[in-house]
């Protein structure tokens, strides 16, 4: 029986509590507007400043925590996931729309993520170097920052947070976390997992709300040390310039607009599958979404007309019916942003191939779903070509080799993910080097990413830190130089050194 219109809170000081002001907002189901999944406490700024006044005092005990002891806990926490990622997934499906096997992905990485940090705990490396000088002992260790203020999009709301919750608690830092508005549901699941799995109340702090209210005050709190944001470019632009202005550490993973290449040389059978997962899967609604589709003249085609039909079968639905293949857009501000853009692709000349409308059959009226929409004869400067759009739209881009298609693939600001299917190692090589982008393919779609990998972008897609893997913990801790002299007397780097024989 599923529990709709539950109501939800914030956690703050290790209290579930209301925002001051007592307001509420709605969190609806995509694919049938009319359930409400839950409703949430509109907070303001007095919730802000209470909640990072809570992680600051929490902080003062939680970075003398071993690190070993920290990482305990989230090996529980992985445990709990486990147990419960059935329950957690199809909460996810009715929150934000996209299908059971998809969310059911989602909550594996944030297990994944869980466990990575279980064995990070025990590892967490800083270097010792040899001095210069004789009786001397250098080395670095890695030190908490401080108060880590986190702000998630929708799109993977249980990846995501765990992605920056995990790695910031492990490294020592207590923190105040806002999700998406149209996910705190499942954000609050996390919350709740994490309480179960022992971590001490002060340390996360989750506080509900919009951007402007919640988001804009977490990043301006003077008490805040860094901010990791994951979402749209826009945004990311405007949380650096204000946690800029404070000299704040800040993290940004931000829009995509990715391609995949397809050789005449390629697995032509591998190349559709991977097209048709990356630019439809999540209803298209992924950072790494494939939005365009370089192809070689020499097969464009043959591969169009594969393409269109795949596309045409795409099973559209509700993301809790295990045959769907595709769920809703997440709200309809989003629907109509996709169809503007398919607008856009006709004005500028494209050819709309399949799709290219609203998708409202039977039991689906109730909900944003749009059809999976392909365009053909897209040339590199039209806006579908370059701009993010963020649903079911791929545009193909016809080109006549492999330099061209690098060159097309480039023309874009931004730089997140890329793939190229082909059997010839000296053109995958060439693109590994020359495709602008944090992440590349070979022979597989531009989504995919693993938890232990670096996942970032260049250009307008980062500020050049990475999350997952090693990486993250680098951002999310700061390292200290530390020199021991054992020698007994002053010894000046630089000017005392070439003084072997006095050792
Ligand atoms: P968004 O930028 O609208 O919102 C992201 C988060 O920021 C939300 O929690 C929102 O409430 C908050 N926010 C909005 N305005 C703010 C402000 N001025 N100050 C502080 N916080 C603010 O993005 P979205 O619609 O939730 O997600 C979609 C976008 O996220 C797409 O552009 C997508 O490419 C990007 N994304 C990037 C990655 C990545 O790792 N590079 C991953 C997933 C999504």
């Amino acid at each position: 029986m599923i529990d709709t219109d539950k109501k939800y809170f914030n956690f703050i000081d290790g209290k579930w509590c209301d925002a001051e002001c007592g307001e509420r907002f709605e969190n609806r189901n995509p694919a049938r507007w009319d359930e409400v999944v839950g409703t949430f406490p509109k907070s303001k700024k007095e919730d802000v400043d209470k909640a990072v006044k809570a992680a600051c005092k929490a902080f003062q005990t939680w970075r003398l925590v071993p690190v070993p002891e920290r990482a305990r806990l989230f090996q529980k926490l992985g445990d709990l996931m486990v147990q419960h990622k059935e329950e957690i997934s199809k909460l996810m499906t009715r929150e934000m729309g996209k299908i059971l096997l998809e969310t059911r992905g989602d909550t594996q990485e944030g297990i994944d993520t869980a466990y990575y940090a279980a064995g990070e705990g025990r590892r967490l490396f800083g270097h010792t170097v040899p001095s210069e000088l004789p009786n001397k002992f250098n080395m670095t260790v890695r030190m908490p920052i401080g108060v880590a203020g986190l702000i998630t999009p929708w799109n993977f709301p249980m990846a995501i947070p765990c992605w920056k919750v995990i790695p910031a608690l492990l490294c020592g830092n207590p923190l105040v976390f806002k999700p998406a508005s149209f996910t705190p549901a499942t954000a609050t699941r996390l919350i709740e997992l994490i309480l179960e799995a022992g971590f001490p109340p002060g340390v996360i702090n989750l506080v509900h709300g919009s951007g402007t209210q919640v988001g804009v005050p977490l990043v301006q709190h003077p008490g805040v040390d860094l901010i990791s944001f994951t979402g749209s470019s826009a945004v990311g632009k405007d949380i650096n310039a204000r946690a800029g202005a404070q000299l704040k550490r800040v993290s940004l993973e931000l829009g995509g607009k990715n391609a995949q290449i397809v050789m005449p040389d390629a697995n032509m059978e591998l190349a559709l599958e991977g097209v048709l997962w990356g630019a439809f899967g999540t209803t298209g609604q992924r950072c790494t979404a494939t939005s365009r589709l370089i192809l070689h003249q020499e097969i464009h085609y043959d591969f169009v007309d594969k393409l269109i039909n795949r596309a045409n079968a795409i099973r559209i639905g509700d993301g809790l019916d295990e045959s769907v293949e595709m769920g809703p857009c997440i709200d309809e501000n989003q629907r109509n942003t996709v169809h503007e853009y398919v607008q856009i692709g006709q004005k500028e000349g494209a050819e709309l191939r399949c799709g290219g409308g609203f998708y409202e059959e039977d039991e689906c009226k109730g909900g944003w779903f749009y059809r999976p929409t392909i365009f053909t004869g897209v040339t590199p400067e039209m806006r579908i070509a370059k701009e993010e759009i963020f649903g079911p739209v791929l545009s193909v881009i016809k080109v006549k080799d492999l330099d061209e298609a690098i060159a097309v693939h480039n023309n874009t600001d931004y730089g997140l993910s890329s793939s190229i299917y082909t059997q010839d190692v000296n053109a995958a090589f060439k693109a590994m080097r020359d495709l602008e982008a944090g992440i590349t393919y070979i022979n597989g779609p531009t989504i995919g990413a693993e938890c232990h990998m670096p996942f970032g972008g260049v250009k307008e897609t980062g500020n050049g830190h990475r999350e997952g893997g090693w990486t993250v913990y680098e951002f999310f801790s700061e390292i200290k130089t530390i020199y021991v002299d054992f020698s007994g007397k002053l010894q000046r780097a630089q000017i005392d050194t070439g003084k072997v024989k006095e050792c």
